[in-house]
């Protein structure tokens, strides 16, 4: 055993000759016993933003997580190396967090998934249902396998093919976590390498400083390798209803009583409605026809609308049908007259709507174009205020893409994980304002990608004032970044320190530099 890793460090130590060698990327695959290098190292610089390419050296395709700990553990322990590592999950970041500039980039994809699921009751120890699967497995390969149980996770993100340690490394939202949280409020245990290469399983009885340091954590701390997910009853079949409205305040008071009624009511959403487009980008999959026609100029100035997605699930065992509730609630809200479509699919393929949109954007070549994509977390005494700020500074004409304002509730987010959240702590209510704009490069080359986000830092910098946050946030300078976390800053860096004190892991996110060891502490 102690030969092995003997030959596994020898091993590193080529890899890393080679990547201090003047061209830097590795020629040929490499397999270093369990270390298993791939030779072109182009993709991994690519993300969904498609704002920022940096290139790693090299690209680890690890085949367990030992092959991890063992790069981990040797790069923390080696005096010359400022080599750094990130973990890419599905590379659906926006401005490069998933990237390793002259460093390494672990394809979390090469671990097996090996999703194993478990029925509440099966083994004696277990209390609830739950599954177990690698951090790079896919949240649709989840759904896929926990469905053959009829049991599903209860928290999601609106598009499934992202991964399981990528999500809980910045929180996972979407129209379940007003009821449930977010999904790193449904974790149950976690492997996680450390940044010293260390194998921890974690939870909140054992380890649980490491548990909330990785949750949220932004890749900062640990990868994680394996994840046990809260499972529930997966439904068969679900109502979807859409309604409009052509005033804000009408709109969040009804998406107020949806989330008031958590026994009835299972997802909620809502979008703002600024042009055609946008009322197009989130009906492909939606499988009615709207006759809703919008007139978005009144008097020469652009007007919106609004609208309230919500979801009923249809299981047999509950004492009231789906219509009954959505009927019921339909009752009880004033959104335009006649303005309301319901429809029934399965639950498969209300979770996997927004598949449905990527095909059709693909199909006109308009997925693989730049995202430059601001989310928000606005407490609800200034989303007032957000909205306003919001709709001034972008033009209506010319925005692509959908722009997405629904509720959460803050008791549900655990305040020991790494997430930060507005201050205002008597906002029980936040919202989550996603403004998810595609520059398409025919129409807006890249002067116009940086305005745009030169828009996107005028509204995250002005929406300061009203105590909004962003949420999967990103900032340029260690000023930006200690705004953000604001009070949590210390407990953030402190887990830095104690985890990953040489910062060697996820340097695309820009909080922390790379540290060397000095001589004297080997
Ligand atoms: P990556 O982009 O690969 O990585 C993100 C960060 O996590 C990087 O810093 C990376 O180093 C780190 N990381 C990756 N894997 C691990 C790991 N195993 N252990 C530790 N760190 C790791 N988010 C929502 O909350 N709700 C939504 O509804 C939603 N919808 C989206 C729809 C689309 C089309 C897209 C593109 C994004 C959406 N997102 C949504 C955002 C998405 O959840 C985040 O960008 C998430 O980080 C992407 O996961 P990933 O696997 O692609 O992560």
């Amino acid at each position: 055993m102690e030969i092995a890793l003997f030959c596994a460090r020898i091993n590193i130590l080529i890899l890393l000759l080679a990547l201090c060698s003047p061209c830097k990327f590795i020629q040929s695959p490499m397999d270093l016993g369990p270390l298993n290098f791939r030779q072109n190292a182009n993709t991994a610089s690519i993300d969904f933003g498609r704002i920022h390419f940096n290139s790693p050296s090299a690209v680890l395709r690890p085949k367990s997580p030992q092959a991890i700990s063992l790069l981990l553990s040797f790069l923390s322990g080696s005096s010359f190396s400022k080599i750094t590592v990130a973990a890419r999950g599905a590379a659906h970041s926006i401005y490069g967090q998933a990237q390793a500039l002259d460093g390494i980039v672990i394809e979390m994809d090469a671990l097996p998934s090996n999703i194993q699921v478990h029925r509440k009751g099966e083994r004696e120890a277990d209390g609830v249902s739950y599954a177990d699967a690698s951090g790079g497995a896919l949240w649709v390969e989840l759904l896929e396998e926990s469905l053959k149980h009829g049991l599903a996770p209860r928290s999601w993100t609106d598009y499934l093919y992202l991964s399981i340690g990528g999500t809980l490394s910045i929180g996972g939202i979407s129209g379940q976590t007003f009821k449930y949280g977010p999904q790193i409020s449904n974790v149950l245990q976690l492997d996680v390498v450390t940044g010293k290469g260390e194998a921890i399983t974690c939870s909140p009885s054992k380890s649980s400083e490491l548990f909330y340091s990785v949750l949220g954590g932004l890749g900062q701390f640990g990868i994680i390798t394996r994840a046990r997910i809260l499972l529930q009853e997966a439904p068969e079949k679900v109502k979807w209803v859409r309604a409009f409205y052509d005033d804000f305040h009408t709109f969040a008071k009804d998406q107020d009583l949806l989330i008031s009624t958590p026994d009835l009511v299972d997802y909620v959403e809502g979008f703002i409605v600024i042009n055609e487009q946008s009322l197009k980008s989130f009906s492909t999959a939606f499988p009615a026809h709207l006759h809703f026609t919008p007139k978005f100029q009144s008097d020469g100035r652009s007007k919106v609308y609004y609208c309230i997605e919500y979801a009923v699930h249809d299981h047999s065992s509950k004492d009231i049908s789906t219509e009954q509730v959505v009927l019921e609630l339909s009752r009880q809200m004033r959104h335009l007259p006649s303005q309301v479509y319901i429809v029934e699919v399965s639950y498969y393929d209300f979770l996997n709507r927004v598949r449905m949109e990527e095909m059709s954007l693909r199909s006109v070549g308009l997925w693989e174009v730049p995202h430059p994509w601001l989310n928000m977390f606005v407490p609800k005494s200034g989303i007032n205020e957000f909205v306003g700020l919001l709709l001034e500074n972008i033009s209506a004409e010319e925005f692509e893409g959908p722009v997405l304002i629904y509720p959460l509730l803050r008791d549900k987010w655990d305040a020991n994980a790494s997430v930060v959240l507005p201050d205002a702590a008597d906002d029980q209510v936040i919202y989550i304002v996603g403004m998810l704009r595609s520059a398409n490069p025919a129409s807006c080359p890249a002067a116009c990608l940086q305005s745009l986000l030169q828009t996107n830092n005028r509204i995250a910098g002005a929406a300061s004032a009203v105590g909004a946050k962003q949420y999967i946030p990103h900032h340029s300078s260690p000023a930006g970044w200690s705004e953000h976390f604001g009070r949590q800053w210390a407990r953030f860096s402190a887990r830095k320190a104690r985890f990953d004190p040489l910062g060697i892991l996820a340097p695309g996110q820009g909080i922390f530099s790379r540290r060397s060891i000095s001589i004297s502490s080997l």
